[in-house]
């Protein structure tokens, strides 16, 4: 096997591998090396995103929320059910055996697109070589023309709350639970502890929800984040605000969380404890000494906006750099680098990335918040349309929430759209298109929106933009 390759990706997630894909179709000679381990001791490629991350947590989303389907919702269509029961077992085989079709799915895409698939680590050694060390021990260097670093992320540890894989998990313990905690706390009310927290409480836990700030999803458009929090407190999710963790010791009873906030010092009492506090990027072990590549002082890999690093012919991508970390940032920025090493065009729009939390209600958004629309000084009018007024929403016995245009007063050019409600995850793509190609809230006023759909709710929110809404009365 040749030891020199036109590109050497190192890292095997949602960055790597379509990098790796990427630079294949483009005729280029490509390695990928990924030393994701699995608890049972294998190897697979897909990272985070496919192991640990997004696709798992989207399968118990969606069987926590059939369940409870079945469970409350089901007889308002006069369906009976009898008793309904969640076999945890089978809930948990179910969402593996998505996991391993996804990662081995990754070996066949790099087999067909000629991708050099090398299981074990990379670190990157001066003058653009590679020094892979193979899951059985063996070292070899490679040499590139060029790399691209897309090691990505783990889980921000919590000193007062140290994880021991058992009471006290992260992210991927969350998502390997065998049984229903009875009490389940969770650290931090961001994405993954709002999803997570999801899923448990819709299979019976008692859910609380310690959070740090004193401001609930503060990277949402207000609106939204108070319709979410709304809705969670009915939900049954207890959150907490501004409440500050000192402490978390596992003892007989449980897991002994305290903390405090503006009413002084207080203990809860868990069977199971999540910390969900942010990620941070991993590169322990990546760079050898004198590569020449800098990290920046909250650990990320330094880039410009085209995801290159200081030194010619290295490239980092995906959430081990600046930016969101979210799968679809990560391999669109994959995909980029790989376009620029093969001398083609390449590009990132920044400015166009969604956003979704897939709790029930989801919720999406692109673009700028409303505060970040007043904070810029300009000028600008909203157009708001809810789900209750949406047919299609009320038929899914689903109609809560709302969609939210902002769109510029000047030239009416859209800037932000928010959605809280059924699939706002799928709905928001119609927007992101429409940022990506400029539009502006006339643009989607005079699109053609099936009837009856959810995407209606969209459009009647950017007519509303100028009240000339159908569906609801203008305010
Ligand atoms: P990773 O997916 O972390 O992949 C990096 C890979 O590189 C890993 O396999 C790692 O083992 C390997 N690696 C690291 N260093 C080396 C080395 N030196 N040598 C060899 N291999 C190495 N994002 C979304 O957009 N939507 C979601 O719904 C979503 N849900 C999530 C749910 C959870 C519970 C979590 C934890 C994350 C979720 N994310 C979601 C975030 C998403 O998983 C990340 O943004 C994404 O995985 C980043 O991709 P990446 O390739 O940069 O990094
Ligand atoms: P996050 O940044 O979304 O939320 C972390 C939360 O923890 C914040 O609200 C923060 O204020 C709080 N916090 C921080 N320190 C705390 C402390 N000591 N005590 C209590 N609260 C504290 O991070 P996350 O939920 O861990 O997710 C990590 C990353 O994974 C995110 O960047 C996210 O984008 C990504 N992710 C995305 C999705 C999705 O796209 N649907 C799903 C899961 C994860």
């Amino acid at each position: 096997m040749s030891d020199h390759y036109d590109v050497v990706v190192i890292g095997g997630g949602p960055a790597g591998y379509p990098a790796a894909i990427r630079a294949a179709q483009n005729g280029l000679t490509v390695a990928c090396i990924d030393g994701w381990k699995n608890r049972d001791g294998s190897y697979a490629f897909g990272g985070t995103c496919l192991n640990a991350g997004c696709i798992p947590s989207k399968a118990l989303l969606e069987s926590s929320e059939l369940y409870h389907r079945a469970k409350v919702e089901f007889s308002e269509h006069g369906i009976s059910t009898g008793a309904v029961a969640m076999d945890v077992a089978k809930m948990q085989s179910r969402k593996d055996g998505i996991v391993k079709a996804s990662t081995q799915g990754i070996l066949g895409l790099f087999k067909a697109a000629k991708v050099t698939a090398l299981q074990g680590h990379g670190r990157l050694l001066a003058g653009k070589q590679v020094e892979y060390t193979a899951v059985d021990g063996s070292v070899r260097v490679l040499s590139a023309g060029s790399v691209i670093l897309a090691s990505g992320s783990v889980p921000t540890p919590l000193k007062t709350a140290p994880i021991d894989g058992v009471h006290v998990v992260d992210s991927w313990g969350a998502l390997d639970f065998t049984a229903v905690p009875a009490r389940l706390g969770v650290i931090g009310a961001g994405v993954i502890g709002l999803e997570l927290g999801s899923v448990w409480r819709r299979l019976g836990a008692e859910v609380t929800v310690l959070e740090a700030m004193d401001a609930f999803l503060p990277m949402a458009d207000e609106a939204v984040a108070k319709e979410a929090q709304k809705q969670f407190k009915k939900q049954g999710l207890d959150i907490r605000l501004g409440a500050k963790v000192s402490g978390a010791s596992v003892g007989a009873s449980g897991v002994s969380v305290t903390y405090d906030d503006a009413k002084g010092s207080h203990t809860l009492e868990f069977d199971r404890v999540v910390v969900a506090i942010g990620r941070r990027p991993l590169t322990e072990g990546l760079l050898a000494d004198g590569t020449g590549v800098s990290l920046d002082a909250r650990g990320f890999i330094e880039v410009d906006d085209h995801c290159k690093t200081a030194v010619d012919g290295v490239y980092s991508v995906g959430d081990c750099v600046r930016g969101p970390m979210l799968a679809h940032k990560a391999k669109d920025e994959g995909v980029m680098v790989a376009d620029l090493i093969a001398g083609r065009w390449g590009h990132v729009n920044y400015a166009a990335v969604p956003s979704v939390i897939y709790t029930a209600p989801e919720m999406a958004w692109v673009g700028q918040t409303e505060a970040q629309v007043k904070a810029s000084g300009r000028a600008y009018k909203i157009g708001s349309f809810p789900f209750l007024a949406s047919g299609r929403a009320r038929a899914m016995e689903a109609a809560s929430g709302f969609v939210k245009v902002i769109a510029a007063q000047d030239d009416d050019a859209l800037l932000g759209v928010h959605i809280i409600g059924p699939m706002a995850g799928e709905l928001i793509a119609e927007a992101v298109l429409a940022l990506e190609y400029s539009a502006t809230a006339e643009d989607l006023q005079r699109t053609i929106h099936a009837h009856p759909t959810l995407s209606e709710a969209l459009h009647e929110a950017a007519l509303a933009v100028d009240k000339r809404a159908i569906d609801y009365p203008n305010r």
